[in-house]
């Protein structure tokens, strides 16, 4: 079940970066939103908050989507939209607030524009506010300035650097800083970009039409015209100049008309090596806060929490046998969380601590195996090195190597492809593609299969 969702979210993720070369900006709202919840017989499925999505894509965006698919995938995927009622009743709820809070026309539509640019920016970010935010040990300094940014944008705290490992709440605290400037700060104008997205916008508009056209000013006036910027995941900047050379200067135009500025990355910036001194400088020049991972008590709270708000019953002894087990990151605690829950809701049975054992004892064997080793032992095999297997070198045994490690990798560990392709410091779509590849040359290849037989004996994984 989980390997399908995790897949079509990969193959979603690619067909909106697909899309956006065709889509204008103005329907980003209904398309970017879509969540992926099934993928099954070549079709998917998925789910919005707006009904009047479903109208406007099937009406102007269908053979958009059909060929992103197409692009994406290779093959003919079909699609269905559905509505969900909860998140459409949650969006409902924003705009109502909005419209009842704002009688003029110009601030509702400025801060109706502002909740749009942040739907359209990721997926189930409506619940990426402070309210929804646990407070632990591990994270009360950054939240507290992440609130007084939001209260009081361009003042005190310019720019706000957040830093924490993957998974550790950064987007949430960061959207959140939106969220709030929504309803606080109307006349404000918001905007968040994610840096990958950035960058692909940037290359498209070069590749459409070279560095001083109307194309770029209007995608430079887009960030520089703003009052709040969040830049999330700044870390993908790393060896892109050009995109570095234009974050600079809608850095110090902002700065210097005093708006605020808030950026994310999973580490320093003097740890991204190849970010210039001016950023860097730059990035440094505010406050830095980082994000560590939750204690014990903290993740037991961050799960009562997400069991209070989708009103389900969580004993406290379930609560803790996952806060103990489970314990890397929020990310990972909210998705042992939704299958526990899912398989007690799917079976009807009560979410006892056994029922609970019984579900996550895979999981947890399955833990102990790590990409590292993985990684390790296939290099050994195919007698490369690891800095090999993270190069982009593609002679033929290093790339059987690395597609031999992606694939044990995605089979074992369920890890997801952008996180493979994070240790393997290569794109989420190759790692897919590789996957795919040596599962499809399974079946004929005898040779391959023997050697999987050995590797797997290597790492003592059954067979
Ligand atoms: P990052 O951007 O650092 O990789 P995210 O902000 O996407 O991490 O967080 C991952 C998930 O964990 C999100 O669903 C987020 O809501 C949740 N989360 C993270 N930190 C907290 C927290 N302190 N309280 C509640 N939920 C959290
Ligand atoms: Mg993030």
């Amino acid at each position: 079940m989980g390997t399908a969702i995790n897949e079509a979210v990969e193959i979603w993720d690619s067909v909106k970066e697909e899309l956006k070369k065709t889509v204008p900006e103005t329907s980003y709202p209904w398309i970017m939103p879509l969540e992926p919840v099934g993928f099954e017989n070549d079709t998917m499925t998925l789910l919005t908050g707006a009904s009047f999505a479903v109208q406007v894509i099937k009406k102007h965006h269908y053979q958009q989507i059909m060929d992103a698919f197409k692009a994406v995938t290779g093959r003919e995927i079909k699609f269905e939209i559905i509505v969900d009622s909860k998140k459409s009743e949650e969006l409902k709820k924003q705009t109502e607030k909005i419209n009842k809070k704002y009688f003029d026309k110009e601030t509702r539509e400025r801060a109706m524009d502002n909740l749009a640019i942040m739907q359209s920016a990721a997926n189930l970010n409506l619940k990426y506010k402070f309210e929804n935010f646990v407070v632990g040990e591990n994270n009360k300094m950054a939240h507290a300035v992440a609130f007084a940014v939001a209260q009081e944008p361009c003042k005190k705290y310019n720019p706000l650097f957040i830093y924490g490992g993957s998974g550790l709440g950064k987007t949430h605290l960061m959207q959140a800083i939106g969220h709030y400037a929504i309803f606080h700060h109307p006349k404000m104008k918001i905007r968040y970009i994610k840096t990958e997205e950035y960058v692909n916008e940037l290359i498209n508009n070069l590749r459409m039409g070279g560095n001083s056209n109307e194309r770029m000013n209007k995608f430079r006036q887009k960030y520089r015209n703003v009052d709040i910027l969040l830049i999330d995941d700044i870390q993908f900047v790393e060896s892109k100049t050009h995109t570095m050379e234009e974050i600079f200067h809608t850095f110090d135009t902002l700065y210097n008309k005093g708006k605020q500025i808030v950026i994310t990355s999973d580490r320093l910036p003097k740890d991204i090596p190849t970010l210039t001194d001016r950023l860097r400088t730059r990035f440094e020049m505010g406050i830095v806060v980082d994000l560590q991972p939750p204690d014990l008590e903290t993740r037991i709270a961050i799960l009562k929490n997400l069991a209070d708000n989708e009103r389900i019953e969580m004993p406290y002894d379930v609560c803790e046998y996952i806060a103990k087990n489970f314990c890397d990151n929020v990310r990972e605690l909210e998705g042992v969380f939704n299958k526990v829950s899912a398989y007690s809701s799917i079976s009807g049975e009560p979410l006892t601590l056994d029922f609970a054992k019984n579900i996550l004892k895979c999981e947890e064997n399955k833990k102990k195996i790590t990409i590292n080793e993985i990684a390790k032992v296939c290099a050994e095999y195919y007698n490369v090195t690891l800095k090999d297997l993270k190069s982009t070198q593609r002679s033929q045994t290093i790339s059987q190597a690395r597609q031999v490690a992606v694939y044990l990798t995605r089979e074992t560990t369920g890890m997801s492809y952008v996180n493979i392709g994070e240790f393997f410091e290569k794109k989420h779509p190759t790692m897919l593609f590789s996957y795919e590849k040596i599962k499809s040359e399974l079946v004929t290849n005898r040779v391959l299969r023997e050697d999987l037989r050995e590797i797997k004996q290597a790492l003592k994984l059954e067979m």
